[in-house]
Protein backbone atom coordinates (compact mmCIF):
# COMPACT_ATOMS: atom_id res chain seq x y z
CA UNK A 1 0.00 0.00 0.00
CA UNK A 2 1.34 3.56 -0.87
CA UNK A 3 2.78 5.43 2.48
CA UNK A 4 1.31 8.70 2.97
CA UNK A 5 3.73 11.11 3.44
CA UNK A 6 2.65 15.19 4.13
CA UNK A 7 4.95 17.76 3.35
CA UNK A 8 4.97 20.31 6.60
CA UNK A 9 5.72 23.69 5.66
CA UNK A 10 7.04 25.70 8.63
CA UNK A 11 6.95 30.01 8.27
CA UNK A 12 6.19 32.17 11.09
CA UNK A 13 5.54 28.73 13.61
CA UNK A 14 8.78 27.62 14.43
CA UNK A 15 8.57 25.46 17.21
CA UNK A 16 7.13 21.74 18.28
CA UNK A 17 4.84 23.02 21.06
CA UNK A 18 1.57 23.76 20.78
CA UNK A 19 1.56 23.63 16.62
CA UNK A 20 -1.24 21.88 15.24
CA UNK A 21 0.14 21.23 11.80
CA UNK A 22 3.27 19.55 13.12
CA UNK A 23 0.80 17.75 15.30
CA UNK A 24 -1.91 16.78 13.20
CA UNK A 25 0.64 15.73 10.06
CA UNK A 26 2.46 13.57 12.00
CA UNK A 27 -1.38 11.50 13.24
CA UNK A 28 -2.09 11.36 9.77
CA UNK A 29 0.72 10.25 7.80
CA UNK A 30 2.92 7.70 7.68
CA UNK A 31 6.18 9.73 7.29
CA UNK A 32 6.68 13.60 7.35
CA UNK A 33 9.01 16.09 5.41
CA UNK A 34 9.44 19.57 7.62
CA UNK A 35 10.63 21.98 4.99
CA UNK A 36 11.57 25.85 5.10
CA UNK A 37 11.89 28.09 2.18
CA UNK A 38 14.21 31.26 2.27
CA UNK A 39 12.19 33.18 -0.15
CA UNK A 40 13.85 35.92 -1.60
CA UNK A 41 11.13 38.45 -1.75
CA UNK A 42 11.74 38.69 1.99
CA UNK A 43 15.14 39.52 1.36
CA UNK A 44 14.75 42.10 -1.07
CA UNK A 45 14.51 46.43 -1.43
CA UNK A 46 10.88 47.67 -1.02
CA UNK A 47 9.85 51.23 -3.06
CA UNK A 48 10.20 53.36 0.36
CA UNK A 49 13.89 52.41 -0.12
CA UNK A 50 14.49 50.22 2.50
CA UNK A 51 15.03 46.07 2.27
CA UNK A 52 11.84 43.78 3.72
CA UNK A 53 14.08 41.94 6.24
CA UNK A 54 16.90 43.68 8.03
CA UNK A 55 20.15 42.58 9.98
CA UNK A 56 18.45 41.91 13.22
CA UNK A 57 15.37 40.14 12.44
CA UNK A 58 17.24 37.56 10.21
CA UNK A 59 20.15 36.80 12.05
CA UNK A 60 16.76 36.48 14.40
CA UNK A 61 15.24 34.25 12.38
CA UNK A 62 18.57 32.18 11.22
CA UNK A 63 18.60 31.15 14.68
CA UNK A 64 15.23 29.95 15.05
CA UNK A 65 15.41 27.73 12.17
CA UNK A 66 18.93 26.09 13.48
CA UNK A 67 17.32 25.78 16.96
CA UNK A 68 14.04 23.99 14.96
CA UNK A 69 16.22 22.24 12.51
CA UNK A 70 18.53 20.80 16.17
CA UNK A 71 15.56 20.01 17.65
CA UNK A 72 14.22 17.63 14.83
CA UNK A 73 17.76 16.14 14.85
CA UNK A 74 17.51 15.11 18.17
CA UNK A 75 14.30 13.20 17.10
CA UNK A 76 16.25 11.49 14.49
CA UNK A 77 15.24 13.76 11.03
CA UNK A 78 15.61 17.16 10.05
CA UNK A 79 14.09 20.39 8.30
CA UNK A 80 14.80 20.55 4.93
CA UNK A 81 16.11 24.30 3.94
CA UNK A 82 15.68 25.66 0.63
CA UNK A 83 16.31 28.76 -1.19
CA UNK A 84 13.82 30.01 -3.27
CA UNK A 85 10.41 30.74 -3.93
CA UNK A 86 8.08 28.12 -2.65
CA UNK A 87 5.51 28.21 -5.67
CA UNK A 88 8.94 27.77 -7.92
CA UNK A 89 10.54 24.81 -5.58
CA UNK A 90 7.34 22.91 -4.04
CA UNK A 91 7.03 21.08 -7.15
CA UNK A 92 9.94 19.43 -7.65
CA UNK A 93 9.83 18.19 -3.90
CA UNK A 94 6.37 16.55 -3.83
CA UNK A 95 7.77 15.13 -6.40
CA UNK A 96 10.89 13.70 -5.42
CA UNK A 97 9.36 12.90 -1.94
CA UNK A 98 5.93 11.39 -3.40
CA UNK A 99 3.82 14.06 -0.96
CA UNK A 100 0.70 13.15 -0.18
CA UNK A 101 -0.73 16.08 0.92
CA UNK A 102 1.19 19.72 1.93
CA UNK A 103 0.08 21.52 5.50
CA UNK A 104 0.59 24.78 6.50
CA UNK A 105 -0.35 27.91 9.01
CA UNK A 106 -2.51 30.60 7.13
CA UNK A 107 -1.62 34.17 7.06
CA UNK A 108 -3.13 37.40 7.29
CA UNK A 109 -0.89 39.92 5.65
CA UNK A 110 -1.95 40.29 1.67
CA UNK A 111 1.59 39.19 0.89
CA UNK A 112 1.93 36.40 2.67
CA UNK A 113 -1.63 34.80 1.61
CA UNK A 114 -0.87 35.75 -1.90
CA UNK A 115 2.02 33.15 -1.80
CA UNK A 116 0.08 30.50 -0.15
CA UNK A 117 -2.57 31.06 -3.32
CA UNK A 118 0.60 30.81 -5.86
CA UNK A 119 1.83 27.69 -4.08
CA UNK A 120 -2.13 26.20 -3.90
CA UNK A 121 -1.87 26.69 -7.74
CA UNK A 122 0.98 25.07 -8.47
CA UNK A 123 0.01 21.99 -6.20
CA UNK A 124 -3.62 21.88 -7.56
CA UNK A 125 -1.88 21.05 -10.81
CA UNK A 126 -0.40 18.29 -9.30
CA UNK A 127 -3.68 17.32 -7.88
CA UNK A 128 -2.11 17.77 -4.02
CA UNK A 129 -4.08 19.58 -1.82
CA UNK A 130 -3.11 22.41 0.54
CA UNK A 131 -4.36 22.56 4.19
CA UNK A 132 -4.31 25.64 5.84
CA UNK A 133 -4.85 25.70 9.02
CA UNK A 134 -5.03 28.94 11.87
CA UNK A 135 -2.84 28.56 14.68
CA UNK A 136 -1.49 32.52 15.44
CA UNK A 137 -3.54 33.80 17.53
CA UNK A 138 -4.32 33.40 21.44
CA UNK A 139 -8.01 32.96 20.51
CA UNK A 140 -9.08 30.51 17.61
CA UNK A 141 -11.80 31.68 15.15
CA UNK A 142 -14.10 29.21 15.90
CA UNK A 143 -13.94 29.83 19.70
CA UNK A 144 -14.60 33.57 18.99
CA UNK A 145 -18.55 34.75 20.06
CA UNK A 146 -18.85 36.18 16.71
CA UNK A 147 -18.15 34.75 13.41
CA UNK A 148 -15.31 37.09 11.84
CA UNK A 149 -17.20 39.45 9.63
CA UNK A 150 -19.10 40.41 12.68
CA UNK A 151 -16.07 41.36 14.49
CA UNK A 152 -16.09 44.08 16.00
CA UNK A 153 -13.81 47.07 14.81
CA UNK A 154 -13.04 49.08 17.89
CA UNK A 155 -10.20 47.50 20.38
CA UNK A 156 -12.38 48.27 23.24
CA UNK A 157 -15.56 45.85 21.98
CA UNK A 158 -13.41 44.05 21.08
CA UNK A 159 -11.58 42.66 24.10
CA UNK A 160 -14.63 42.92 25.83
CA UNK A 161 -16.96 40.08 24.51
CA UNK A 162 -13.65 38.08 23.62
CA UNK A 163 -12.61 38.14 27.10
CA UNK A 164 -16.62 37.87 28.44
CA UNK A 165 -17.85 35.00 26.21
CA UNK A 166 -14.67 33.39 25.11
CA UNK A 167 -12.15 30.51 25.75
CA UNK A 168 -8.43 30.23 25.40
CA UNK A 169 -7.80 26.56 24.27
CA UNK A 170 -5.24 24.28 26.01
CA UNK A 171 -1.66 23.51 23.86
CA UNK A 172 -1.15 20.84 22.21
CA UNK A 173 1.74 19.05 23.53
CA UNK A 174 4.93 18.75 21.50
CA UNK A 175 5.87 15.79 19.86
CA UNK A 176 7.97 12.83 21.18
CA UNK A 177 8.12 10.90 18.21
CA UNK A 178 8.43 11.66 14.76
CA UNK A 179 9.05 9.17 11.13
CA UNK A 180 10.56 11.35 9.01
CA UNK A 181 10.55 10.53 5.21
CA UNK A 182 13.92 9.35 4.23
CA UNK A 183 16.57 12.01 2.77
CA UNK A 184 19.79 12.45 2.71
CA UNK A 185 20.07 16.12 1.55
CA UNK A 186 18.88 18.75 3.81
CA UNK A 187 20.28 22.02 2.75
CA UNK A 188 22.37 24.02 4.43
CA UNK A 189 21.30 26.85 6.35
CA UNK A 190 22.06 30.08 4.35
CA UNK A 191 24.90 32.63 5.67
CA UNK A 192 23.91 36.35 6.08
CA UNK A 193 26.10 37.07 3.19
CA UNK A 194 23.69 35.18 1.05
CA UNK A 195 20.56 36.82 2.05
CA UNK A 196 22.51 40.10 0.93
CA UNK A 197 23.86 41.10 4.15
CA UNK A 198 27.15 42.56 4.90
CA UNK A 199 29.08 39.87 6.75
CA UNK A 200 31.35 42.61 7.92
CA UNK A 201 27.97 44.30 9.38
CA UNK A 202 28.45 44.29 13.48
CA UNK A 203 26.57 42.04 15.30
CA UNK A 204 23.87 44.55 17.08
CA UNK A 205 21.62 42.27 18.46
CA UNK A 206 21.02 42.72 22.37
CA UNK A 207 21.53 40.29 24.72
CA UNK A 208 17.66 40.17 25.04
CA UNK A 209 17.24 38.07 21.84
CA UNK A 210 18.57 35.05 20.82
CA UNK A 211 16.02 32.82 18.38
CA UNK A 212 14.48 29.85 18.65
CA UNK A 213 12.10 27.97 20.94
CA UNK A 214 14.09 26.99 23.76
CA UNK A 215 15.52 30.73 24.37
CA UNK A 216 11.90 31.90 23.68
CA UNK A 217 10.98 29.65 26.96
CA UNK A 218 13.80 30.69 28.80
CA UNK A 219 13.33 34.61 28.32
CA UNK A 220 9.97 33.22 29.62
CA UNK A 221 10.68 31.47 32.71
CA UNK A 222 13.11 34.21 33.85
CA UNK A 223 10.51 36.95 32.88
CA UNK A 224 8.23 34.87 35.26
CA UNK A 225 9.97 33.84 38.01
CA UNK A 226 11.80 37.76 37.95
CA UNK A 227 7.92 39.46 38.11
CA UNK A 228 6.73 37.20 40.51
CA UNK A 229 9.88 37.97 43.14
CA UNK A 230 9.09 41.34 42.72
CA UNK A 231 5.63 41.54 43.29
CA UNK A 232 5.87 39.34 46.30
CA UNK A 233 8.69 41.08 47.90
CA UNK A 234 6.92 44.76 47.23
CA UNK A 235 3.46 43.29 48.72
CA UNK A 236 2.01 43.61 44.69
CA UNK A 237 3.30 47.20 45.05
CA UNK A 238 6.63 46.59 42.73
CA UNK A 239 6.64 49.67 39.93
CA UNK A 240 5.59 48.76 36.46
CA UNK A 241 6.18 52.39 34.80
CA UNK A 242 9.21 50.89 32.16
CA UNK A 243 7.83 47.35 32.32
CA UNK A 244 8.30 45.26 28.56
CA UNK A 245 8.44 41.80 28.78
CA UNK A 246 9.77 42.09 25.24
CA UNK A 247 8.25 38.98 23.89
CA UNK A 248 7.48 40.06 20.50
CA UNK A 249 9.82 38.74 18.44
CA UNK A 250 9.70 34.69 19.42
CA UNK A 251 5.96 35.29 19.23
CA UNK A 252 6.27 36.56 15.72
CA UNK A 253 8.12 34.11 14.45
CA UNK A 254 6.09 31.43 16.33
CA UNK A 255 9.19 30.56 18.96
CA UNK A 256 6.62 31.03 21.00
CA UNK A 257 2.90 30.54 21.01
CA UNK A 258 0.49 32.83 22.43
CA UNK A 259 -1.19 30.43 24.28
CA UNK A 260 1.73 28.71 25.72
CA UNK A 261 2.32 32.52 26.55
CA UNK A 262 -1.34 32.36 28.02
CA UNK A 263 -1.29 29.52 30.43
CA UNK A 264 2.15 30.12 31.54
CA UNK A 265 1.11 33.55 32.93
CA UNK A 266 -2.25 31.93 33.99
CA UNK A 267 -0.29 29.14 36.23
CA UNK A 268 2.27 32.19 37.82
CA UNK A 269 -0.86 33.79 38.75
CA UNK A 270 -2.03 30.77 40.17
CA UNK A 271 1.13 29.90 42.11
CA UNK A 272 2.34 33.72 43.05
CA UNK A 273 -0.92 35.72 42.47
CA UNK A 274 -1.80 38.30 39.82
CA UNK A 275 0.23 41.66 38.93
CA UNK A 276 -0.21 44.25 36.58
CA UNK A 277 2.59 43.32 34.64
CA UNK A 278 0.95 40.12 33.98
CA UNK A 279 -2.15 41.43 33.20
CA UNK A 280 -0.63 44.17 30.45
CA UNK A 281 1.25 41.03 28.75
CA UNK A 282 -2.22 39.18 28.32
CA UNK A 283 -3.56 42.40 27.31
CA UNK A 284 -0.70 42.60 24.34
CA UNK A 285 -1.94 39.58 23.07
CA UNK A 286 -5.54 40.57 22.77
CA UNK A 287 -4.07 43.05 20.91
CA UNK A 288 -2.46 41.40 18.61
CA UNK A 289 -4.99 38.76 17.67
CA UNK A 290 -7.09 42.15 17.19
CA UNK A 291 -4.90 43.21 14.63
CA UNK A 292 -4.65 39.87 13.20
CA UNK A 293 -8.36 39.04 12.70
CA UNK A 294 -9.13 42.94 11.71
CA UNK A 295 -6.43 41.71 8.73
CA UNK A 296 -8.22 38.85 8.59
CA UNK A 297 -12.00 40.38 8.07
CA UNK A 298 -11.06 43.76 6.24
CA UNK A 299 -7.93 42.62 4.12
CA UNK A 300 -6.75 45.70 2.64
CA UNK A 301 -9.82 47.24 3.39
CA UNK A 302 -8.71 47.88 7.13
CA UNK A 303 -7.03 50.83 5.44
CA UNK A 304 -9.24 53.86 5.48
CA UNK A 305 -7.18 55.34 2.59
CA UNK A 306 -8.03 55.26 -1.02
CA UNK A 307 -4.76 55.47 -2.82
CA UNK A 308 -2.94 53.40 -0.27
CA UNK A 309 -1.55 50.76 -3.05
CA UNK A 310 -0.45 54.07 -5.09
CA UNK A 311 1.35 55.37 -2.22
CA UNK A 312 3.13 51.94 -1.02
CA UNK A 313 4.30 51.38 -4.99
CA UNK A 314 5.63 54.98 -5.70
CA UNK A 315 6.02 56.96 -2.05
CA UNK A 316 6.10 60.39 -1.88
CA UNK A 317 10.42 61.44 -1.53
CA UNK A 318 9.34 65.28 -0.74
CA UNK A 319 9.93 65.00 2.65
CA UNK A 320 13.51 62.83 2.21
CA UNK A 321 16.02 65.16 4.47
CA UNK A 322 12.97 64.82 7.53
CA UNK A 323 12.91 61.20 6.53
CA UNK A 324 16.59 60.48 7.16
CA UNK A 325 16.72 62.78 10.43
CA UNK A 326 13.88 60.41 11.77
CA UNK A 327 15.82 57.40 10.83
CA UNK A 328 18.94 57.98 12.05
CA UNK A 329 17.95 59.92 15.84
CA UNK A 330 18.95 63.14 14.67
CA UNK A 331 15.33 64.94 14.72
CA UNK A 332 16.93 66.92 17.54
CA UNK A 333 14.11 65.85 20.05
CA UNK A 334 15.92 64.08 23.23
CA UNK A 335 13.62 61.05 23.03
CA UNK A 336 12.56 60.30 19.68
CA UNK A 337 16.43 60.18 18.93
CA UNK A 338 16.71 58.23 21.70
CA UNK A 339 14.25 55.69 20.56
CA UNK A 340 14.81 55.49 16.90
CA UNK A 341 18.64 54.86 17.71
CA UNK A 342 17.79 52.10 20.23
CA UNK A 343 15.52 51.19 16.99
CA UNK A 344 18.11 50.56 14.82
CA UNK A 345 20.44 49.31 17.48
CA UNK A 346 18.55 46.19 18.79
CA UNK A 347 15.94 46.23 16.51
CA UNK A 348 13.91 46.58 19.16
CA UNK A 349 12.00 49.52 21.19
CA UNK A 350 8.97 49.21 23.73
CA UNK A 351 5.52 50.28 22.76
CA UNK A 352 5.33 53.51 24.14
CA UNK A 353 8.89 54.66 22.13
CA UNK A 354 7.24 53.28 19.08
CA UNK A 355 4.05 55.06 19.74
CA UNK A 356 6.47 58.57 20.30
CA UNK A 357 8.26 58.08 17.53
CA UNK A 358 5.39 56.99 15.06
CA UNK A 359 3.26 59.85 15.75
CA UNK A 360 6.08 62.33 15.69
CA UNK A 361 6.77 61.56 11.89
CA UNK A 362 3.37 61.21 11.40
CA UNK A 363 1.92 64.11 12.98
CA UNK A 364 4.75 66.52 13.70
CA UNK A 365 6.64 66.14 10.81
CA UNK A 366 3.65 65.29 8.50
CA UNK A 367 5.19 62.67 6.77
CA UNK A 368 3.00 59.99 5.49
CA UNK A 369 2.85 56.69 7.72
CA UNK A 370 3.68 54.24 5.12
CA UNK A 371 6.71 55.20 5.14
CA UNK A 372 7.49 54.65 8.84
CA UNK A 373 5.68 51.63 8.31
CA UNK A 374 8.26 50.45 5.92
CA UNK A 375 11.37 51.13 8.07
CA UNK A 376 9.91 50.21 10.96
CA UNK A 377 9.39 46.53 8.94
CA UNK A 378 12.90 46.39 8.26
CA UNK A 379 14.44 47.76 11.67
CA UNK A 380 12.46 45.71 14.01
CA UNK A 381 13.20 42.43 15.13
CA UNK A 382 9.10 41.37 15.85
CA UNK A 383 8.13 42.74 12.95
CA UNK A 384 4.36 41.01 12.25
CA UNK A 385 2.59 42.80 9.29
CA UNK A 386 -1.01 42.85 10.84
CA UNK A 387 0.73 44.48 14.13
CA UNK A 388 2.63 47.03 12.36
CA UNK A 389 0.60 48.37 9.40
CA UNK A 390 -2.03 47.82 11.44
CA UNK A 391 -0.79 49.73 14.77
CA UNK A 392 0.69 52.47 12.10
CA UNK A 393 -2.59 52.85 10.39
CA UNK A 394 -4.89 53.45 13.57
CA UNK A 395 -2.18 55.15 14.72
CA UNK A 396 -1.96 58.22 11.80
CA UNK A 397 -6.00 57.70 11.93
CA UNK A 398 -6.30 55.59 8.67
CA UNK A 399 -7.08 52.65 10.27
CA UNK A 400 -10.52 51.09 12.18
CA UNK A 401 -10.18 52.04 15.32
CA UNK A 402 -10.86 56.20 15.49
CA UNK A 403 -10.00 56.02 19.29
CA UNK A 404 -6.24 55.98 18.21
CA UNK A 405 -6.63 59.50 16.49
CA UNK A 406 -7.04 61.01 20.04
CA UNK A 407 -3.52 59.87 20.97
CA UNK A 408 -2.08 63.07 22.85
CA UNK A 409 1.74 63.49 21.45
CA UNK A 410 2.78 66.15 24.29
CA UNK A 411 0.83 63.75 27.45
CA UNK A 412 2.91 60.72 25.89
CA UNK A 413 6.44 62.78 25.90
CA UNK A 414 5.96 64.39 29.28
CA UNK A 415 4.73 60.91 30.69
CA UNK A 416 8.38 59.79 29.09
CA UNK A 417 10.34 62.23 30.53
CA UNK A 418 9.11 61.61 33.70
CA UNK A 419 9.20 57.72 33.51
CA UNK A 420 5.23 57.91 34.46
CA UNK A 421 3.34 54.89 33.07
CA UNK A 422 2.25 55.84 29.80
CA UNK A 423 -1.43 55.93 27.43
CA UNK A 424 -1.35 52.97 24.75
CA UNK A 425 -3.48 53.21 21.72
C1 LIG B 1 3.86 51.90 15.27
C2 LIG B 1 3.84 50.55 15.94
C3 LIG B 1 4.33 49.43 15.26
C4 LIG B 1 4.32 48.17 15.87
N1 LIG B 1 4.80 47.08 15.19
C5 LIG B 1 4.76 45.85 15.76
C6 LIG B 1 5.25 44.71 15.09
O1 LIG B 1 5.66 44.76 13.93
N2 LIG B 1 5.22 43.52 15.74
C7 LIG B 1 4.73 43.39 17.01
O2 LIG B 1 4.74 42.28 17.57
N3 LIG B 1 4.24 44.45 17.65
C8 LIG B 1 4.22 45.68 17.08
N4 LIG B 1 3.74 46.77 17.76
C9 LIG B 1 3.03 46.54 19.03
C10 LIG B 1 3.84 46.65 20.32
O3 LIG B 1 4.51 47.86 20.39
C11 LIG B 1 4.83 45.49 20.53
O4 LIG B 1 4.18 44.27 20.34
C12 LIG B 1 5.39 45.53 21.94
O5 LIG B 1 6.10 46.74 22.15
C13 LIG B 1 6.31 44.36 22.17
O6 LIG B 1 6.84 44.44 23.46
P1 LIG B 1 6.47 43.41 24.60
O7 LIG B 1 6.71 42.03 24.13
O8 LIG B 1 7.22 43.87 25.81
O9 LIG B 1 4.90 43.67 24.75
P2 LIG B 1 3.88 43.35 25.95
O10 LIG B 1 3.23 44.62 26.33
O11 LIG B 1 4.50 42.52 27.02
O12 LIG B 1 2.75 42.48 25.21
C14 LIG B 1 2.84 41.05 25.05
C15 LIG B 1 2.72 40.71 23.58
O13 LIG B 1 1.48 41.18 23.06
C16 LIG B 1 1.64 41.67 21.72
N5 LIG B 1 1.30 43.12 21.68
C17 LIG B 1 1.42 44.02 22.68
N6 LIG B 1 0.93 45.22 22.29
C18 LIG B 1 0.51 45.08 21.02
C19 LIG B 1 -0.07 45.95 20.06
N7 LIG B 1 -0.38 47.24 20.34
N8 LIG B 1 -0.35 45.47 18.83
C20 LIG B 1 -0.09 44.17 18.51
N9 LIG B 1 0.46 43.30 19.38
C21 LIG B 1 0.76 43.74 20.61
C22 LIG B 1 3.11 41.43 21.35
O14 LIG B 1 3.22 40.20 20.68
C23 LIG B 1 3.79 41.37 22.71
O15 LIG B 1 4.97 40.62 22.73
C24 LIG B 1 3.76 48.03 17.18
C25 LIG B 1 3.28 49.17 17.83
C26 LIG B 1 3.32 50.41 17.23
C27 LIG B 1 2.79 51.61 17.96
Amino acid sequence: MKLKKILVWFRNDLRLHDNEILVEAIAKSDAILPVYFFDPRYFTQTSFDTVKTGFNRARFLLESILALRAQFQKLGGDLLLVVGKPEEQITDIVTKFDISEVYHHREVGPEETNISTLVEDVLWKQRINLKHFIGHTLYNKEDLPFPIKDIPDLFAQFKKKTERDAIVKECFESPTEITFIENEDWGVLPELAELGFDASEEISIGEDFHGGEEAGFLHMTNLLTANSEIYMKSNGKAAIDKFSAKLSAWLAIGCLSPRRVYWMIKDAEHQFGGNHNFSRILLGLLFRDYYRFMFKKHGIKFFQESELEMRIESPEKTHDHLMESWKKGETGHKLVDHYMTELVATGFINHAGRLLVATYLVHVLKIHWTNGAAYFEEKLIDYSAASNWGNWANLAGAGLDLKSKMFDIDKQIKALELDLPVVSA
